[in-house]
């Protein structure tokens, strides 16, 4: 009988952890922990997203500064505001919602102090990462780390299959898994056997962002499925990467798709702002 890895319940629960804790360090501080936010232009999930770390930011005691530029901002403009907040005393992480209109280059990100980098994405924080020095870790993969430790679900010595290699999934959920012991093989579009890569895997995360793509028939007996994949199915209703009732029975743990890794992400969100908060205390 497979068991529900919950991410909704799990992410309530740090969430109550973490509201207390940055209640406490306002008390002691008596300064706020300040998120700001950039989002340019007008996309739908985007705009989604962003209310999304409004509310979580609200739940927790953190403070959300939303900078809404218009979709035709310059890449001079965007990267003055990055500039000026970044030396703005006050804000303690900065988070530009990706992805940004075509005309605008990603290099922006880099005026992003590591220091305020909540989103885990900077040259130094990945570096680091690898290096398996303490750092700032990309949301997402940190919140599978979470689910996993918090099941108390063994890597140490495990098969773990990442398929996906994206920068803000894929590679930093591959270097956790190896951090954490895991044997690691990291599968993408150019993979050859990926079911027979994938049959190996006591742990598999999928990250692909193509709705049912992994089959019962790729899924090891008594597996760990961790479904990172948002998309839509043929009926438009939200789903992963994993084919949930098919892959399901399985399984040891499966997450769900809404309510698995999603809700984590934005729980890591203000997890790594309350660290940045604390750090800039040092
Ligand atoms: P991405 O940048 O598009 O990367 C997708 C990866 O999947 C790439 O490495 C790609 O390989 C690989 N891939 C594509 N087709 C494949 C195939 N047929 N076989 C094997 N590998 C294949 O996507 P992402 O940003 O990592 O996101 C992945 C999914 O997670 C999306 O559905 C996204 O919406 C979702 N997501 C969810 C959260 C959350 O909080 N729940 C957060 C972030 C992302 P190549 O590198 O060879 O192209």
């Amino acid at each position: 009988m497979f068991k529900i890895l919950d991410g909704k319940k799990i992410a309530e629960q740090l969430r109550c952890e973490l509201t207390e804790k940055i209640f406490e360090f306002k008390k002691i501080k008596g300064k706020k922990i300040v998120l700001a936010v950039i989002l340019v232009g007008q996309n739908h999930a985007s705009q989604i997203y962003v209310r999304n770390k409004i509310k979580a930011c609200e739940e927790v005691g953190i403070t959300s500064l939303v900078h809404r530029l218009p979709e035709q901002v310059s890449q001079q403009e965007l990267e003055n505001l990055i500039k000026t907040l970044a030396d703005d005393k006050s804000i303690n992480g900065i988070l530009v919602q990706l992805p940004l209109p075509a005309h605008l280059s990603q290099s922006a990100l880099k005026l992003i102090p590591d220091s305020k980098d909540v989103d885990g994405f900077s040259e130094n924080n990945v570096g680091k990462l690898c290096l398996n020095l303490p750092t700032t870790v990309a949301c997402t993969p940190y919140g599978v780390m979470k689910m996993l430790e918090y099941e108390h679900i063994e890597i140490k010595g495990k098969n773990a299959v990442v398929v996906g290699r994206s920068n803000i999934v894929g590679k930093p959920m591959a270097m956790l898994l190896l951090n954490a012991d895991a044997t690691v093989t990291v599968c993408h579009s150019k993979t050859k056997n990926l079911k027979e890569q994938c049959l190996k895997a006591d742990i598999l995360v999928a990250a692909i962002g193509q709705a049912k793509f992994i089959t019962a028939d790729m899924v090891k007996d008594g597996a760990t499925v961790i479904d990172v994949g948002m998309n839509r199915d043929e009926n438009g209703k939200v789903c992963g990467d994993v084919d949930f009732e098919n892959v399901k029975d399985k399984c040891a743990y499966i997450t769900p798709v809404p309510g698995g890794v999603g809700p984590m992400t934005i729980t890591m969100l203000m997890y790594n702002t309350y660290m940045a908060a604390l750090r800039s205390e040092n």
